[in-house]
């Protein structure tokens, strides 16, 4: 009788517990997105040999690891590339299709993030803060909080605010980029009403300044750069961003922050899993001044292959091998410069902006029978429309057919309205699918154009570029490494909306609102819950037959 009760209440007692444990299964400690800002997914190839065996071939040697990831969209951007990776889906739905665009109510340029209902904080500087307001659709660490209502804890780390920003979400605890000019460490209102206390200190420690005066030496000893603090031509200083930015110091200054980050805050010591996305900018600070193909780049990338061997030996350290996961992916690629493409005799070209705004003027003012500037700005292959300059018996959608004919005679393959864009009017070639995944509803009117292959504006600052609908702009990482993944080389081609989903899946929670990507069930090792062991079924327990005395 009494052995009876005790297993009544036994059962109701694991029931209650089952109840309270089963909400969510916390699994790993820690996932750690690693974006590469501007890392072509060649270089994992190119590169492969001068690896150390704990950095990029933890991926793509230990890790599961797909070689063909393409976006699969027109503007390989920035913004829109840390809002693809982080909400699993592509412009029309997260709305972010550039990194900055003319917003019709303000009459002027805005960012991505710039948010004039916050502030800035965290520096001496003072400003319009910035958040993730301008996105349509919620993230994968939107996902993760409300699966634990709020328990995980989520940040985002770049030396751009838009990669840190887009990158997490809404829901983020925090944010962090640096200001341009000293290098400190910021954050908006957005996140939090007073920065933390060990942000204040880390930037009073000259975490920033040590990276000053410093020389950047190749593996041979070849001297490549120098930080020392200077001036332009027109003497205006070489901000911190520029100088350090475009050096490995500048993955150094992340990876010091992101470390100081996880001991302060304590991520991955909670009940769930916690989320941490590093984008690593300098990569992309250095790439449009040298080019992919210089020794400045390879030399780049051999540094952040030991930097991302220090860093998991910091993880290991921290959780233990096996209590966290990685994922690495990039936000876009880039064009081999214009003299690369001499040299091998490749199309291409470099069209200069202002010589466009001149001569779609002159065509548009010829058709009109009258002269005005009808353009408001050009991002190459963009182009914004100033409707207001047009008659105005012409529709707003009328004044983007005339800009997108005179592009059309202008050099362009082809260019797309935005309204042609929003309903779908586009061919139905692969080329149209791409265009169909750029469309924003933000930005006023505007065209996007189709370039030449290998066509991009380069300027004295800037001799590389992306932004492109062609495959070295859409080619990216994407690699897994940890206890739930089945290591191997993927060769299908996939997408980087494919992350947020398949992360989404292994943590037993919702995909992102609006996510088009597919779960990589290739790569995912057979179970994933932390008490479960993984790659072998645990063998089932012998139930002893009902013995009735
Ligand atoms: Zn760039």
């Amino acid at each position: 009788m009494f052995r009876a009760k005790l297993t009544v209440l036994l059962a109701v007692l694991l029931a209650a517990l089952a109840c309270f444990g089963s909400a969510y299964q916390p699994s790993p400690k820690l996932v750690v997105i690693l974006i590469i800002d501007q890392f072509r997914g060649d270089y994992l190839e190119r590169y492969h040999s001068e690896f150390g065996a704990n950095g990029f071939r933890l991926f793509t040697d230990r890790g599961a690891y797909f070689p063909a990831c393409y976006y699969q969209y027109a503007n390989t951007l920035t913004a829109p590339g840390h809002a693809t990776i982080a909400t699993g889906a592509y412009s029309p739905a997260h709305g972010i299709f550039s990194n900055q665009w003319w917003d019709p109510a303000q009459k002027r340029v805005i960012t991505s993030v710039e948010d004039s209902s916050t502030k800035l904080i965290g520096g001496e500087v003072e400003g319009i803060g910035a958040s993730p307001h301008n996105l349509l659709a919620d993230t994968l660490a939107d996902e993760l909080r409300l699966a634990t209502q709020g328990q995980s804890r989520v940040y985002g780390i770049a030396l751009k605010d838009r990669a840190a920003i887009l990158s997490t979400g809404f829901s983020a605890n925090g944010a962090f980029w640096i200001d341009d000019d000293s290098g400190a460490w910021l954050t908006s209102t957005y996140y939090m009403s007073a920065p933390p206390r060990w942000l204040l200190a880390f930037n009073g420690q000259d975490s920033a300044k040590k990276y000053l005066n410093q020389e950047w030496k190749d593996t041979d000893g070849t001297l490549l750069a120098s930080t020392k603090p200077h001036n332009f031509d027109d003497g205006k200083p070489v901000s911190f961003y520029e100088l350090v930015g475009s050096t490995p110091f500048g993955n150094d200054y992340e990876f010091d922050f992101a470390r100081e980050l996880i001991q302060q805050e304590k991520l991955g010591y909670g009940a769930v899993t916690d989320l941490l996305v590093i984008s690593l900018s300098a990569n992309d600070i250095l790439g449009h001044l040298a080019g992919p193909d210089a020794p400045e780049m390879r030399a780049m990338a051999l540094a952040l292959d030991r930097q991302i061997g220090e860093f998991v030996g910091f993880l290991n350290q921290q959780y233990g091998q096996g209590q966290y996961w990685l994922a690495l992916t990039a936000d876009h690629g880039v064009a081999p410069t214009q003299s690369t493409d001499k040299q091998l005799k490749l199309p291409g070209g470099s069209p200069s902006s202002s010589e466009l705004r001149t001569q779609l003027n002159k065509d548009i003012g010829a058709r009109l029978h009258k002269q005005a500037d009808y353009i408001r700005s050009i991002s190459y292959p963009m182009v914004f429309v100033n409707s207001e300059a047009f008659p105005p018996n012409v529709s707003e959608s009328e004044t983007e057919i005339y800009v997108a004919e005179a592009m059309k005679a202008n050099g362009f393959l082809n260019a797309f309205t935005k309204e042609q864009m929003g309903n779908g009017e586009l061919p139905p070639t692969s080329l149209g699918h791409l265009y169909l995944n750029s469309y924003s509803p933000y930005g006023g009117a505007w065209v996007m154009g189709v370039p030449m292959p290998f066509a991009y504006n380069a300027t004295s600052k800037s001799i590389a570029n992306h932004g492109s609908p062609y495959s070295y702009d859409q080619h990216v990482p994407l690699a897994f490494y940890g206890a739930a993944f089945k290591p191997g080389v993927y060769r299908d081609q996939v997408e980087p909306i494919d992350l947020a989903p398949t992360l989404a899946v292994m943590l037993g929670i919702n995909k992102p609102t609006s996510s088009g990507g597919r779960v990589l069930t290739e790569a995912i090792a057979q179970r994933t819950r932390s008490d479960e062991p993984l790659l072998t079924a645990p063998p089932k327990p012998r139930v002893p037959k009902e013995s009735h005395p």
